[in-house]
């Protein structure tokens, strides 16, 4: 199967060159993608235009700080356009996914039933509340039965999910997650750090109740992400940080905290990184979801048709039922080191992956036979070429047959 570069990749900078072991120069090949993704070419630009009107937000009266406030407040509205939100759902401005879902944790108003597939970002937070963990099954349908009994024997304020795994690339049907949740009076927390920068999320539509997501992954610089979702546990909860801009007023004594968004962003917020992850949105838009979503797809099924031929690698799948997959596979080898396969394919071939266990200890433990696995992941800027130089390397560094 052929798959072009296609105009995508222009849109990111690809131009970078790396030296190899044995002298010279390779063109970089990022197969890192799903740990952060390079800036597509415009944010970059947008970033440069921004950054001489790079002042304190709200409270200035100058033009700077009307200008950066306007980037703020513009960005937030970008933000919810993006992500299909409700007309009262809040946007607020995180460092990442990280701090989105630890926010939530702050919020919530009871338990929080997770799977035992999620990034530490997912299962940790939710113990200030009580954390209930439920054993994903070799199925999503015989999962999602497991869920709806864990619900029905106890209630819980929130179901927080994967929207796709950071291992397997495994999308999960959130609709019906979301429906399973509110049958049990829940609501559901999707945490879209893979999902949202390969895969449209639409709020409104699918019933999902709050969205967490990380710029650097969505093709924006470091440093800003999103928390979007229902107002009124938000508005009711302690802030997530205090300090100057999330009060109304302050005596000594007391605090009046706003409601809304600021209530939850004390201090100087990232004013830069919320208009570079607000532009990065609408220029994923402007590529399109169907251009966006055909050329990831035909890059993805040309690297596990790669993977499935060589002997001895073995990929990681957590659900039987589940055919819709990012561009992320995670392998396993069975013979040799896959720490020491990525770093020789990094000095001998200029390709960036990682090995590891990747912040989702649990569901590697479960799947992998190994201690560790090595992971590939592809974005928009990703070619075809990228992905056969990584099947040759991993061919070179791979001893094939018994
Ligand atoms: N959730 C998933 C599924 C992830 O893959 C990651 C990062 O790899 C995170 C959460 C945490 O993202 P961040 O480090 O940007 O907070």
């Amino acid at each position: 199967m052929r798959v072009a570069p296609g105009p995508l990749a222009e849109l990111v900078d690809v131009g970078l060159e790396v030296p190899v072991l044995g002298g010279g120069r390779v063109r970089h090949v990022n197969l890192d993608i799903a740990a952060s993704a390079p800036a597509l070419s415009a944010v970059a630009a947008h970033v440069a235009a921004v950054l001489p009107y790079y002042a304190s937000v709200h409270r200035g009266t100058g033009y700077a700080s009307q200008a950066s406030t306007a980037l703020l407040e513009d960005a937030r509205i970008a933000v919810a356009r993006h992500v299909g939100a409700r007309l009262d759902d809040l946007v607020v401005v995180t460092r990442n996914t990280t701090d989105a879902l630890n926010l939530l944790a702050g919020a919530v108003p009871g338990e929080t039933v997770v799977l035992d597939i999620e990034h530490h970002a997912n299962l940790l937070p939710w113990e200030r509340r009580g954390r209930r963990v439920v054993a994903a099954r070799p199925t999503f349908a015989a999962t999602l039965d497991e869920l709806a009994a864990e619900l029905a024997r106890r209630p819980a304020a929130l179901l927080s999910v994967t929207g796709a795994s950071n291992l397997t690339g495994e999308v999960l049907p959130l609709e019906a997650l979301a429906d399973l949740a509110h049958a049990h009076g829940a609501r559901l927390a999707v945490d879209a750090a893979q999902l949202l920068p390969h895969r449209r999320v639409d709020l409104a539509a699918s019933g999902i109740d709050y969205l967490a997501f990380s710029g650097h992954k969505a093709y924006a610089p470091f440093g800003a992400g999103a928390l979007v979702g229902r107002a009124d546990w938000l508005d009711a909860a302690a802030p997530h940080l205090a300090g100057g801009g999330a009060v109304e007023s302050v005596s000594i004594e007391s605090a009046e905290w706003k409601t809304g968004p600021e209530r939850h962003e004390a201090g100087t917020p990232n004013v830069v990184g919320a208009a570079a992850l607000a532009r990065a949105l609408v220029e994923l838009e402007r590529l399109g979801d169907d251009a966006r979503g055909a050329h990831e797809d035909a890059l993805a099924a040309r690297l596990h048709h790669g993977l499935a031929a060589r002997h001895g690698v073995r990929v990681l799948r957590g659900f039987d039922d589940l055919d819709d997959r990012l561009g992320i596979a995670t392998i396993e080898l069975e013979r040799g080191s896959v720490g020491l396969v990525a770093a020789a394919l990094a000095a001998e071939h200029g390709i960036s992956v990682r090995a590891g266990r990747f912040c989702a200890h649990p569901f590697f433990d479960r799947l992998a036979t190994r201690a560790n696995g090595l992971r590939v992941s592809l974005g928009a800027g990703s070619s075809a070429d990228d992905v056969d130089r990584f099947l040759d390397g991993l061919a070179r560094l791979v001893a094939d047959g018994p």
